[in-house]
Order: C-alpha cells, then sequence, then structure tokens
C-alpha cells in the first residue's frame, strides 16, 4: 500500500485528531526537527505542542530522540514522522472497524429487538420483557422492530471494507 497525503490524514484524523495534522505535514520529509522548532514554525505554544506529539507517539506515529542541548544545558526532544507505521495502522483502523461491524451484524441476526412508535429507546427481548413491553420514556408499547434495513446496511459496509483490500 502506497502511503498517500489522504492515508496519513484518515489515519491521523482517526487516531488522534485533526489538530495533530499540521505537525504531521511539516516532519513529513524531515528528520529530526526540534520540538522548539516545530513550535515556532506553526506558531503553536510549546506545550500544545509537545502535548499532540506524545499523543502521536503513542501510536508510534513519531519518534524521538532526546539530547543535551551543549549551550543552554537542558534536553531538547528532536522529532521524526515514522511514515512506514502509516499502512500499518490504515489496516489495524480497518480490522477494528470490520470486527465491531462483524459483532453488530452477529447480534443483529440472531436477536430481536424492540422499539416504541417515538422511538426513545431500543431493547432487545429480555430488557423489553423487564419492562413489559412498554417504552421507559413515554409508556407506549414497544414492537419488534423489522430490522432487516439495519442488516443488509451492515452487510454493505462490511463488503465496502473488505473490498478496499483488492484496490491497488
Ligand atoms: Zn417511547
Amino acid at each position: 500500500m502506497r502511503t498517500t497525503k489522504k492515508l496519513i490524514e484518515d489515519v491521523v484524523k482517526e487516531l488522534v485528531g485533526e489538530e495533530a495534522l499540521d505537525i504531521i505535514f511539516y516532519l513529513r520529509g524531515k528528520t529530526k526537527i526540534s520540538e522548539f522548532i516545530i513550535a515556532e514554525e506553526l506558531d503553536l505554544e510549546i506545550h500544545r505542542t509537545r502535548n499532540i506529539l506524545y499523543r502521536l507517539l503513542e501510536h508510534n506515529i513519531v519518534s524521538f530522540m532526546r539530547k543535551k542541548d551543549k549551550i543552554k544545558g537542558w534536553y531538547i526532544c528532536y522529532w521524526d514522522f515514522n511514515e512506514p507505521i502509516i499502512p500499518y495502522l490504515t489496516e489495524k483502523i480497518k480490522n477494528e472497524k470490520l470486527a465491531k461491524l462483524r459483532e453488530r451484524l452477529a447480534r443483529e441476526e440472531k436477536g430481536q429487538f424492540y422499539l416504541c412508535r417515538n422511538a426513545c429507546a431500543r431493547m432487545d427481548f429480555e430488557k423489553a420483557i423487564e419492562f413489559n413491553f412498554k417504552c421507559p420514556e413515554c409508556g407506549e408499547i414497544m414492537n419488534q422492530q423489522d430490522n432487516t434495513r439495519t442488516i443488509e446496511f451492515l452487510k454493505q459496509r462490511i463488503e465496502e471494507l473488505t473490498a478496499e483490500d483488492a484496490k491497488p
């Protein structure tokens, strides 16, 4: 899988948030950039810069090297964007989404769900019995919901995500 700008954006947004994009694209193609330089170049506060960098680090999207500044005598972190990890994280995110969708599909396929006509709350059979099939919110009778469309939607999403594998 080729690492495109779009791929980087998707992964960073999903795992860390949109606010991290500037830093990532600033670091892209550079090596060992001091966090003070990043903060200055992007006009960000140093605390905010570090906060975002540490959050990126949690997912190994960036890495750092600590070095003592010879003149000032304190430690400075120099950061790198770990671009090769992006395709791996893309895969990981997709697999997690697929697992959730499949789990949800299995639940929908074997369960019965109940809903009042005001759609206050949706619950499974066990829960609906507890409430005597009366909606706890509005008191209306809860009927079994036809979840064919939900099932179809889930199957479609799974198919779409799986098909992305086939793309070059
Ligand atoms: Zn209701």
